[in-house]
């Protein structure tokens, strides 16, 4: 196989901010990966520096990779996943490229879409939310209008006036609501909001405190009756076990674990240990929100709309309609340019 790689600067359609971030471009990466016979295999890269990777670790990862995929067997994909996990532990985004990739390439070998390749329906695919980042109280209530065909909305949370803005958002929306501190709150805090929450129709709380807050989850979880939900706490499934009897549920994210092979691991790990689980996104191009998307039927609740945050994707796959994710029918990813 041969293995290149090419930028992707995707614009922001508004300025995202989160608890602890500002931005309008995201920098990801495209993998292309090309067998003897021609067929090449797409994936991506979409690094964040929470992380701590970027365009220039990935981009140092892959071309330290590009000898390995001269002699190998694209079906060997556990060898190759685990050899790159071991050589490079902290560019799980860079080896989510590789990993989708090469599903996207296998797949195409067999002329059978991803979600057949892994078993699943695609009738079984799950509504995705649409996230609000935060903004003013106007731009919210203007952004909240713009996707009133959404039924599920992720509003980013983690400010002092966070209550205030979810109870205006309430008054002009009947969309069930989910909570994204983003490690923004404290545990007092996160008790008093949460409570006020729960009567504004709040279905889940995303990581509302800072990595490692194990105590201060387990007890916001005692005067709480909103499920909470682990995101930065948990990028791969080592990470499952000590977090069991902390929260109710996961986010999984391809860019966190490192691609598929690894996210379907964590899917059994969290099973095992009766969690419920999310599968999330960074901002990410159709082709490695496709490949997410394909593993919805694994799971309870998608939040999937990174492509759709972004006004230049140069691909198409998976189709979002009322929030309801149809997977494209083509082999592999199923992702075409645009
Ligand atoms: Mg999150």
């Amino acid at each position: 196989m041969n293995l290149s790689f090419q930028p992707l600067d995707l614009k922001l359609r508004h300025t995202f901010k989160i608890a602890r971030e500002i931005r309008d471009v995201q920098n990801n990466i495209i993998v292309l990966l090309k067998d003897e016979d021609g067929i090449m295999g797409l994936g991506e890269a979409a690094p964040t520096s929470f992380f701590g990777e970027n365009v220039k670790s990935v981009t140092e990862m892959l071309i330290q990779s590009i000898d390995l995929f001269k002699n190998a067997d694209p079906f060997h994909i556990e060898d190759i996943t685990g050899y790159l996990k071991n050589k490079f532990p902290k560019d799980a985004a860079a080896r989510a490229a590789i990993d989708i990739a090469l599903h996207d390439l296998i797949g195409k070998k067999l002329k059978i879409p991803l979600y057949r390749l892994l078993g699943l329906n695609q009738q079984k695919t799950k509504m995705t939310s649409f996230t609000i980042g935060i903004d003013t109280l106007e731009k919210m209530c203007k952004k909240v209008d713009e996707v009133k065909d959404f039924p599920i909305l992720k509003i980013k949370v983690g400010i002092k006036n966070d209550v205030e803005i979810l109870k205006e958002l309430r008054k002009i929306t009947k969309a069930v609501f989910r909570v994204d501190a983003n490690t923004g709150w404290t545990v007092d805090e996160a008790i008093k909001k949460l409570n006020i929450m729960e009567e504004l129709g709040v279905e889940l709380v995303e990581q509302p405190f800072p990595v490692g807050s194990i105590e201060a989850l387990k007890k916001v979880r005692r005067h709480v009756k909103i499920p909470v939900f682990a995101d930065e706490d948990v990028k791969d499934s080592k990470d499952i076990p000590v977090l069991s009897d902390a929260v109710d549920g996961i986010n999984i994210k391809l860019m966190k674990c490192g691609g598929i092979r690894e996210a379907i691991r964590m899917i059994s790990t969290a099973r095992a240990h009766g969690l419920k689980i999310m599968i999330g996104c960074n901002i990410e191009s159709s082709v490695s929100i496709t490949a997410a998307a394909h593993l919805t039927p694994l799971v309870d609740y998608a939040d999937l709309d990174g492509h759709l945050l972004v006004t230049n994707d140069p691909y198409i796959g998976v189709t979002v309609d009322k929030g309801r994710l149809t997977l494209p029918d083509g082999d592999g990813l199923g992702v075409k340019t645009r």
